[in-house]
């Protein structure tokens, strides 16, 4: 079913999670056991893929590359790399984690594809290819931070097709995090600012973020993340979009932020420049006509963002 919202980059994976059936061993082993499931290998948190025949206009286009799930499960070899993705129509869909130094396309499958970085190639995918992948590379970045029991230190079991674990000690179930992030546009007036980090590459500048913490709504974060990083009093908060974010488990929670003046000081931690733009000039940053300032990536919400503002006006 068609979701009547803005999809960002890495949101709108259309596999049904088949949550109810997933949790019964018997099944998952069934539908592996079909000659008509397929799989894909992720390796170092890279997706193998391949040119796409269908896209059109021809060059560049990638899609992931699949394979039948019975070599996915061979190289596996065991629940614990082995995630259920959900059903494509009627075939279930799983994925291998694979890690290691040695490319596996140079070795059990060479001449099958090619792993490329997702950040990458997210934009030369189909926009459910590359949803899909992030979803898998969240889940298997849990999977490797979180290999123990939080409460008792046991080594935990992947149970659910690999969307839980168990501890085989106390029992506790532990379930895949995603950690929210607020990520915000300021603005007054017909102006909006953006902040750049001295890490970023030069001439680089974005919307403002950071974590939600425990005990505070969106957009208190919001308004504590504006005041803390560059000295801004927020007086509305309006929300836009969110985007799975596989770095390695956040939600990207995009707001747009009227404040009480176009001031703004960088904090000189988080932030080491701020600088406003006019409706036209951040028109003119998307379009990437201001010499020297770039904006943030296509794939990214903070584009969205200003695009949306832009477009408001
Ligand atoms: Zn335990």
């Amino acid at each position: 079913m068609p979701l009547d919202a803005f999809q960002n980059t890495f949101a709108g994976n259309p596999l049904d999670r088949a949550s109810d059936r997933r949790a019964k061993p018997e099944w998952i082993a069934e539908q592996l056991a079909s000659p008509e499931s397929l799989g894909f290998a992720v390796w170092n948190g890279r997706p193998l893929v391949e040119p796409n025949p269908n896209k059109e206009g021809g060059d560049g286009g990638m899609q992931i590359a699949y394979l039948p799930a019975k070599l996915v499960a061979e190289l596996a070899g065991g629940p614990e790399r082995l995630l259920f993705m959900g059903l494509w129509k009627e075939t279930a869909v799983f994925a291998v984690d694979l890690e290691g130094p040695a490319d596996p396309a140079d070795g059990p499958l060479e001449g099958l594809g090619k792993f490329e970085d997702l950040r990458a190639v997210a934009l030369r995918l189909p926009h459910t290819d590359a949803a899909i992948v992030a979803t898998a590379k969240q889940m298997f970045e849990w999977r490797r931070r979180h290999p123990h029991c939080a409460v008792c230190g046991q080594a935990t079991q992947a149970k659910d097709g690999g969307w839980k674990r168990q501890c085989p000690s106390c029992e506790t179930e532990h379930f895949p995090r995603t950690d929210p992030v607020v990520i915000m546009l300021p603005y007054h007036g017909e102006r909006c600012m953006l902040g750049r980090q001295a890490a970023w590459p030069k001439g680089m500048f974005s919307a403002l973020a950071g974590f939600l913490e425990p005990g505070e709504s969106i957009e208190e974060a919001c308004a504590r993340e504006l005041n803390e990083e560059a000295g801004l009093r927020t007086r509305k908060v309006r929300y836009h979009s969110t985007q799975p974010w596989p770095y390695p488990s956040s939600l990207m929670i995009g707001l747009l932020a009227e404040v009480e003046d176009d001031e703004g000081t960088p904090d000189q931690t988080e932030l080491s420049e701020v600088r406003w733009f006019t409706r036209d000039e951040a028109r003119q940053l998307l379009a990437g006509e201001i010499e020297g300032v770039n904006a943030p990536s296509r794939l990214a919400i903070a584009m969205q963002l200003i695009k949306a503002w832009v477009e408001e006006g």
